[in-house]
């Protein structure tokens, strides 16, 4: 582990297993990504899709993001999954369970076309397994029109909290309710766009739509408070 990627702050919640950090970054969809440009930091949400040891950012040609990235800017990239919050018998030890990941790395444009084409499959995919197959391919145009950045995943650390709260021992016994209060993503029923040509139900990838899990992943994290 690097001095930069080391968790300092409460370090028993670092965690540098690339399974973990991998599981994080496939359950998330949406990244922040942070970069300097003149001094100035900025920190912009998107979409991504993790493929081996990169992270893939799309977006139009005149992205302010993609475009400081191109020009070899470093980017540091999180992503944030939220389990719940934990109300403690003090304020003090209030917390939110969750899983977070910090990622470094250098940026490189993907220019060859069939690589652009794959990396926004990565993208689409991501978001939703099984669009890419069903929805009109990209024209050239908006192939063009497009910016794809590979951002490397140099290095990478997920913070994980799970569990109840900790108070002090001494605060045990006062006649408060604590405990956690889980949050997961709401997933609702799919709505028909009105101006769907034929009458087609929703494919199955909508309809039983879940974020992927990796349970064995989420088994090694289990227990850090
Ligand atoms: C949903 C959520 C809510 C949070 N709320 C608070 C809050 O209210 N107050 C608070 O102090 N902290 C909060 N944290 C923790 C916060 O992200 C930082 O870890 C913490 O503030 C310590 O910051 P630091 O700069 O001292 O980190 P350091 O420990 O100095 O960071 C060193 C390195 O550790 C890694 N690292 C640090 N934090 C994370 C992380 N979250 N995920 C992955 N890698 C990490 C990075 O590589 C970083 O460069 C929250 C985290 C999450 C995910």
């Amino acid at each position: 582990v690097k001095e930069r990627t080391r968790v300092r702050r409460i370090p028993r919640r670092g965690v540098y297993d690339r399974r973990v950090v991998d599981a994080i970054l496939d359950e998330g969809f949406v990244c922040h990504v942070g970069f300097a440009h003149g001094g100035q930091p900025f920190v912009i949400p998107t979409a991504y899709a993790r493929v081996g040891d990169e992270i893939y950012l799309h977006g139009a040609r005149g992205n302010h993001l993609l475009r400081s990235l191109r020009s070899g800017a470093p980017a540091c990239i999180t992503v944030t999954l939220v389990d719940g919050l934990v109300l403690a018998r003090s304020v003090y030890h209030h917390s939110i369970n969750y899983r977070s990941v910090v990622v470094f790395g250098a940026a490189r444009e993907i220019a060859d076309e069939r690589e652009k084409l794959a990396a926004l499959r990565a993208v689409v995919e991501h978001l939703v397994p099984g669009r890419w197959d069903d929805a009109r391919a990209p024209s050239e145009q908006e192939l063009k029109a497009t910016l794809l950045i590979a951002v490397a995943i140099d290095e990478a650390s997920a913070k994980v909290r799970t569990g109840p709260p900790s108070d002090d021992e001494e605060d045990y016994a006062l006649p408060i309710w604590a405990g956690e209060l889980p949050l997961a993503l709401d997933i609702g029923a799919a709505v028909t766009d009105p101006r769907l040509a034929f009458k087609v139900e929703p494919p199955t990838y909508v309809s039983r739509y879940a974020r992927p899990r990796d349970s064995e992943a989420n088994e090694l994290i289990s227990g850090i408070q």
